[in-house]
């Protein structure tokens, strides 16, 4: 079978593997659609995320959606064809974090294209059993691989509480970003306000549901803010840039006893910002991990149509095409925000 393999900086290859055979508990899914994530592109473009290194070539991806093809020994309540969305995290069940419901934050994860585990970007992959997320006929392929982003924005949504009137304000209009956006709206925020520095992606926001955009190459984004809340400022920010510059701009953009959560992971293995603001306002500052339990929310919020995710896809490409993709999405060039790979 065809994968799309990473060997090590800006190197991306399509390359005959050997086709997995499911053992025990585990399903071989055949792959249709896989999110281009931009932790993809961060190995790709820089070989490693803070100290998890790609030393050994990995098939990258893993926000991934296919069929079930064929059944281990002892699987149950899973049928040969059966749609699923993957799951791309495998928690130990036993720690401390997993028994208390936050598997997430287990220390001995294993997560699809995390070296050295490799990712969803091939024709088949072998997956165990609880990784497998049934979804409902009426999602599209695209949509079904987008569920792992919006995961990330429903897990930040819940731990943010937003609240019915809210004001919400969205760092980055990214996937993530516009993961928190369609999450805040559809849990009642009134005012979303999203700033980003590419007025493309302030575009499609505006599209999915911000009142309000603000490119801040432009204007001051606090400014902007103070100016339309009246100097109230944001209830809820959620951070989600890929840069260092993106935490200050968060706290400022935040009102007195506001919340932030922190979900866009930096470029830079350092941040920096002025002590002051977060103490004076006293702001709850909350990192913000992957996503734990919000398949069934991230699915019902899509069949239910009170969130758009097929809108975040803006370019579909084959397995051949994939590392132009990457390029692309690197350089953010061609209008891009979401690509999805069909292998
Ligand atoms: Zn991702
Ligand atoms: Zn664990």
């Amino acid at each position: 079978m065809k994968a799309l393999v990473l060997h090590g900086i800006r190197d991306l290859r399509v390359e005959e593997v050997r086709k997995p055979r499911p053992g025990p508990g585990q399903v071989l899914v055949r792959v249709r659609a896989v999110g281009l994530c931009g932790s993809d592109v961060h190995y790709y473009t820089h070989g490693r995320i803070g100290e998890q290194v790609v030393r050994e070539p990995m098939i990258v991806g893993h926000e991934g959606a296919g069929e079930v093809a064929a059944l281990g020994p002892g699987v149950e309540g899973l049928t040969v064809g059966r749609r699923v969305a993957i799951e791309p995290a495998i928690s130990c069940g036993r720690c401390e974090y997993c028994v208390t419901g936050r598997p997430n934050l287990c220390p001995t994860v294993r997560f699809c294209s995390t070296p050295p585990n490799d990712g969803l970007m091939c024709e088949f992959a072998v997956i165990e059993r609880h990784q497998c997320v049934p979804i409902p006929d009426a999602l599209s392929w695209d949509e079904a691989a987008m569920l792992e982003p919006l995961q990330v924005g429903v897990h930040a949504g819940n731990l943010a509480g937003v609240r019915p009137g809210d004001t919400a304000a969205v760092v980055g209009a990214g996937c993530i970003g516009l993961a928190c956006m369609e999450v805040a709206r559809a849990a009642g925020a009134g005012r979303i306000i999203v700033t980003d520095k590419l007025d493309y992606r302030l575009k499609l926001a505006r599209k999915l549901g911000a009142t309000d955009t603000i490119n801040v190459d432009k204007k001051d984004p606090a400014g902007e803010v103070s100016r339309l809340t009246g100097g109230r400022m944001a209830d809820v920010v959620f951070e989600c840039t890929n840069r260092a510059a993106g935490a200050p701009q968060a706290w400022g953009l935040a009102g007195i006893g506001g919340r932030v959560m922190m979900a866009g992971i930096p470029e830079e293995d350092e941040v920096s910002f002025d002590s002051h603001t977060p103490r004076r306002k006293e702001l709850l500052v909350q990192y913000v991990r992957r996503s734990r339990h919000a398949a069934r929310q991230a699915i019902d919020l899509v069949a239910s149509k009170r969130v758009n995710v097929a809108g975040w896809v803006t370019h579909r490409v084959p397995l051949a095409g994939a590392k132009k993709a990457f390029d692309m999405v690197a350089d953010y060039a061609d209008g891009v925000l979401k690509a999805v790979i069909l292998p």
